[in-house]
């Protein structure tokens, strides 16, 4: 099949780690990659935030990113995008006019991408996948007068569900939300992300090895809903211990974490490391004696399960996507969201138990790898665009 994914704000080109820059990145440049692996012709198409940026790189066998000219050609906070994003979507329609290039199936990743999708596609009667990352209304539950998100966001997401010929939930309790908004349950697949399982091992490289003390590592862009300020506060209950925090550095976030480390106490014993390059990551994740993932709300979640694909135990909070990956008391602990107690107490638990973190570990490798691969993701999100280029057909046929 001819696909064209759409990632508005986040590129597979850009690195992870950043404010913006994090989960669809690397879920967008991973599927588009295994999705080639099976043999399928891949253009992602995502907004030109650079000036220097060529029109296409072809970035591997199957896979070109296109710059889409939208706005102007510079780095924009996501949630001043949408004004753009009929420009995106006529851009695309007009290409798809001209170029001999046409899609067989768009797959349009956040909500802001769909928009552009079925501009775009509509009149071309070209089938659209919705996977929306994250849903305006759980950030609007959480974040209150905090989300910055375009007001109409939630309305638009309502409409999109019911318009896109399907709908991709990662987790059990995103389909449960998309149910909630009035989408119908038949157009809805679940498929988990993947994890990368060649990149993510528990054998090799190990970054820094930790000295007397155990490390907790977490991993994540520095944004208050991540919970870093909670796994901070926790450290008051897991005295001896260090805590790495990767993601970018130099941001407002950065400097509240360290004040909040401040006040607690604990700031000899919390580095934040800063942006880990991709490929450094799983020598971080090696050398963590149990990776913390607790975020207020989560829509999946990859740091856990890159972690639990280096065989690290994982302690997360029991929410969205980490509902599913992390099974508690098996791979790891789930602890209820923004309670630095209960945090702290599971993360003394498991640290003082070479038993339990060893049994948590090689159950956890196990998970990541017998059920998330990028090759099986792929496989059901391909199967997921031929029910939706089938719904199509009937129609027509009708
Ligand atoms: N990441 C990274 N470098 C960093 C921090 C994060 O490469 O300094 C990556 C991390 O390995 C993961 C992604 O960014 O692949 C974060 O994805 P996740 O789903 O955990 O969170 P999201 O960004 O989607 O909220």
């Amino acid at each position: 099949m001819r696909i064209a994914l759409i990632s508005e704000h986040a590129s597979p080109l850009a690195a992870p780690g950043t404010e913006d820059a994090g989960g669809q990145n690397t879920h967008v440049a991973a599927l588009a990659a295994a999705l080639a692996g099976l043999g399928h012709d891949i253009r992602v198409y995502t907004r030109r935030d650079g000036p220097g940026h060529p029109p296409m790189v072809a970035v591997r066998d199957g896979v070109t990113v296109v710059h889409v000219p939208a706005g102007p050609p510079a780095p924009l906070p996501k949630d001043a995008l949408l004004p753009y994003m009929g420009e995106f979507g006529r851009w695309l329609g007009d290409r798809w006019d001209r170029d001999p290039w046409t899609p067989d199936v768009v797959h349009a990743h956040f909500w802001m991408s769909g928009l552009a999708a079925l501009t775009a596609a509509n009149p071309h009667g070209i089938p659209v996948v919705q996977t929306f990352h994250a849903l305006g209304i759980v950030k609007r539950r959480h974040q209150g007068t905090a989300d910055t998100s375009p007001a109409r966001r939630v309305g638009f997401e309502r409409r999109l569900g019911r318009l896109a010929d399907r709908v991709v939930a990662q987790c059990r309790d995103e389909a449960r939300e998309l149910v909630g908004m009035g989408v119908p349950r038949a157009r809805i697949s679940l498929v988990p992300s993947g994890v990368d399982l060649d990149l993510f091992t528990p054998e090799g490289p190990v970054a820094e090895p930790p000295g007397r003390r155990p490390r907790i590592l977490s991993v994540g862009r520095l944004v208050a809903r991540k919970g870093f300020a909670d796994l901070i506060r926790a450290m008051l209950y897991v005295p001896d211990a260090e805590c790495v925090i990767a993601g970018a550095a130099g941001t407002a976030e950065a400097r509240r974490l360290r004040l909040v480390a401040e006040r607690c106490g604990v700031e000899h014993r919390v580095r934040l490391i800063g942006q880990v390059a991709v490929a450094d990551m799983p020598a971080w994740y090696r050398s963590a004696d149990v990776v913390a993932s607790v975020p207020w709300y989560e829509p999946f979640g990859l740091t856990p399960l890159e972690a639990m694909a280096c065989g690290r135990p994982v302690v997360a909070t029991a929410v969205g996507g980490l509902l599913d990956t992390v099974v508690d008391r098996v791979t790891g602990d789930l602890v209820p969201p923004r309670d630095p107690r209960a945090l702290g107490h599971a993360l003394r638990r498991l640290l003082r138990s070479d038993m339990r973190r060893f049994g948590y570990s090689s159950a956890a490798l196990d998970r990541a790898r017998t059920r998330y691969s990028w090759q099986r993701t792929a496989t059901q999100v391909e199967a997921v665009y031929q029910a939706a280029a089938g719904v199509r057909v009937e129609a027509v046929a009708r």
